[in-house]
C-alpha cells in the first residue's frame, strides 16, 4: 500500500519565497509589469505560491526587439569570453542547486530528489556548451574542379524563440539556450505557464553570470498560441526551438512555415520498454523503476509500454509490483517523498480515462489504479497487467504513474508492437545478449535507444525523436549545430 505524506510543517525547502521570481517579464535586462497576472499553483497543495506578469502581443514582441538590439555584440564577442559566461552560469547553478531544485518541486511536484536530478542535468548544458562555443570549426576543401576552394564557416542563425514545457522546467529551457548562447544567437524564451518561476530565477543567475541584458530574454503568457505566432511572423526571428506535445509541435510547424523559420521540435514519447526471458530481473526491475516513474512518469522519455517476454513475465510483474507499492506518495518538496503529484487536476482526470479504458479492455489492475481523496494532484504507482493492443494508452503517452504490462512470445513480434506507434522517441531493451540487443535496437524506430539501462538522457549525446516525435537533436555537438548556418565561400586563393 502506498502511503501518502502530508506537508512538511517546518521543512525549510518548503518555506522558500515564490514571489521573489515574480519581479514581471524579463526584457532587455530589465523587469516590466504587466496589468494581468497568471497564478502558479502547487500541484501538492493546489495553493497559489505567486502570480507571474502575462504578456500581451506587444510585450512578446518588446523581448524580440531586445534580442535584435543585443545581437549584434553578442555575436561578435569572442568565443572564448562567451564560453565564460557560459561556464559561470554552470558553476552558479550548481552553487544555488539546493533553491533551484526546491523551486521545481514546489511550482511542479516532482520530488525533491528528482528535482536536485534535474538541476545538475540542467546545469551540464551550460558546462557542456561553454566547451562548445570555443570548438566551432568551419571546413575548407578544394572544389572538384580545382578551380576554388570551398570555405564552409557556421554563422549563428539569428533570434531564436524558445517554448517549454513544464515536466522539465530548468532543463528544457537550458538544453535550449545554452547551445543557442554558444553559437552566438540571442534567444526569447516562452515558458509553461504552469511553471514559470524556475525560467525567472534562472533569468537573474543568467544576469549574475555576464550575461548580457537582451541576451535573454523571458516571457509568460497566458496566450500562448497569438503570442508565439506573432514572434514567428516577426522577420527578425529565424529559429524555433519548440519541446512539448506533438499536437502543439504541428501547430507550430505550420505557423512557422508563414516566414520559413527554422525549427526544432521535441515531441510527445510512447516508448516502449522490452524485456527478453534471458535478462537480468533485478536489473530489468531496477531499470523499469528509473525509466517509469523518473518525474512520476512525467517525462517524455517514460516507459509507457512494457513488453516482457512470457518466460519472465510473471517475476517481472511481480517485482514490479512490490517495488511500486514500495514508493512514499506525498507533496515532492518533502524529502522522503519519491513520487509527487501530477502537474494539474486535468492530468489526474486524463490518467484515470486511460486506465479505465485498458481495464474495460480485459487489463488487470495488479496495484493501484484509486485516486486518493485530499489536497493534490495525485495519482498513485498502479502496475496494468495483459493490457490489450488496442487500449488507449497503449497509443497515447500516459504521463503519469501507470505501468501497462504486456506479454510477448518472439523477438519479432516485440520489435513489430514496440513499432506499432506513431512516435519515435525513446525505447529501453533488457537481455544478458548484446548481439541480440544491438540487433533488436538497429530495427526499432526509435531516436534514442537504452540496451540494459533506465536512463537514456545526457547532455552529451545526442537527444531528439524519428516519426512525431520530432525533428532535430538536443545535446552533444548536434545542439550547438542546431543555431549555426553553414556559409559556404567559394574562393580563389
Ligand atoms: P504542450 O501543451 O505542448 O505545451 C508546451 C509549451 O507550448 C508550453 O509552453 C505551452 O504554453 C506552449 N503552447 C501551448 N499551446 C500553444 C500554442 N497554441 N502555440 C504556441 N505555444 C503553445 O506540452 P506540455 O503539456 O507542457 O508538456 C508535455 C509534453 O511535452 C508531452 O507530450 C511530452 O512528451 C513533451 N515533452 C517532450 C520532450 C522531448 O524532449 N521530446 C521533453 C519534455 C516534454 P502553456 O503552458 O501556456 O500552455
Amino acid at each position: 500500500m502506498n502511503v501518502i505524506s502530508p506537508r512538511p510543517v517546518a521543512a525549510h525547502p518548503a518555506d522558500l519565497d515564490c514571489a521573489q521570481f515574480a519581479k514581471g517579464l524579463f526584457i532587455g535586462g530589465e523587469w516590466r509589469q504587466t496589468a494581468a497576472r497568471i497564478a502558479v499553483v502547487d500541484p501538492s497543495t493546489e495553493r497559489v505560491l505567486a502570480e507571474v506578469a502575462d504578456a500581451s502581443v506587444e510585450d512578446a514582441l518588446a523581448a524580440v526587439e531586445a534580442a535584435e538590439r543585443a545581437a549584434p555584440a553578442w555575436r561578435a564577442k569572442p568565443p572564448r569570453e562567451r564560453s565564460e559566461i557560459l561556464r559561470r552560469c554552470f558553476e552558479l547553478m550548481v552553487e544555488r542547486a539546493d533553491m533551484l531544485a526546491a523551486l521545481i518541486s514546489l511550482e511542479n511536484g516532482k520530488a525533491l530528489s528528482d528535482a536536485k536530478g534535474e538541476v545538475a542535468y540542467a546545469a551540464e548544458f551550460f558546462r557542456w556548451n561553454a566547451e562548445e562555443a570555443v570548438r566551432i570549426a568551419g571546413d575548407l576543401g578544394t572544389a572538384p574542379s580545382g578551380a576554388n576552394r570551398i570555405l564552409v564557416d557556421y554563422a549563428p542563425m539569428g533570434i531564436a524563440v524558445l517554448v517549454t514545457p513544464w515536466n522539465f522546467p530548468a532543463a528544457m529551457a537550458t538544453r535550449k539556450i545554452a547551445p543557442a548562447l554558444a553559437a552566438g544567437c540571442t534567444v526569447v524564451l516562452k515558458p509553461a505557464s504552469e511553471t514559470p518561476l524556475t525560467a525567472y530565477a534562472l533569468a537573474d543567475l543568467y544576469r549574475e553570470a555576464g550575461v548580457p541584458d537582451g541576451v535573454v530574454n523571458v516571457v509568460t503568457t497566458s496566450a500562448p498560441g497569438p503570442v508565439t505566432a506573432a514572434m514567428l511572423d516577426d522577420p527578425r526571428v529565424r529559429k524555433l526551438s519548440f519541446t512539448g506535445s506533438t499536437g502543439v509541435g504541428r501547430l507550430l510547424l505550420a505557423q512557422a512555415a508563414r516566414s520559413v523559420v527554422s525549427c526544432a521540435m521535441e515531441l510527445g514519447g510512447n516508448a516502449p520498454f522490452i524485456v527478453f526471458d534471458d535478462a537480468d530481473l533485478e536489473a530489468a526491475l531496477d531499470g523499469a523503476m528509473v525509466a517509469k516513474m523518473r518525474n512520476a512518469g512525467e517525462a517524455c522519455t517514460a516507459a509507457n509500454r512494457f513488453y516482457v517476454q512470457s518466460g519472465i513475465y510473471d517475476r517481472f510483474a511481480a517485482g514490479l509490483v512490490a517495488r511500486m507499492a514500495a514508493l512514499r506518495v506525498g507533496p515532492g518538496i518533502d524529502p522522503a517523498t519519491q513520487c509527487g503529484p501530477m502537474i494539474t487536476r486535468k492530468a489526474v482526470e486524463k490518467i484515470g480515462r486511460l486506465v479505465a479504458d485498458a481495464t474495460d479492455r480485459g487489463a488487470s489492475v495488479l496495484h493501484g489504479g484509486t485516486v486518493p481523496a485530499g489536497e493534490g494532484y495525485f495519482y498513485p504507482p498502479t502496475v496494468l497487467g495483459d493490457v490489450s493492443a488496442d487500449a488507449m494508452l497503449m497509443h497515447e503517452e500516459i504521463f503519469g504513474p501507470v505501468a501497462a504490462l504486456c506479454r510477448f512470445e518472439t523477438e519479432d513480434e516485440a520489435i513489430r508492437v514496440a513499432n506499432d506507434t506513431e512516435y519515435g522517441l525513446a525505447s529501453y531493451i533488457y537481455t544478458r545478449d548484446l548481439k541480440r540487443g544491438l540487433g533488436v535496437a538497429a530495427r526499432i524506430e526509435s531516436g534514442m535507444i537504452a540496451i540494459n539501462r533506465g536512463l537514456v538522457s545526457d547532455p552529451a549525446a545526442p537527444f531528439g525523436g524519428v516519426k512525431q516525435s520530432g525533428l532535430g537533436r538536443e545535446g552533444g555537438h548536434h545542439g550547438v549545430l542546431d543555431y549555426l548556418e553553414p556559409k559556404y565561400i567559394a574562393v580563389s586563393f
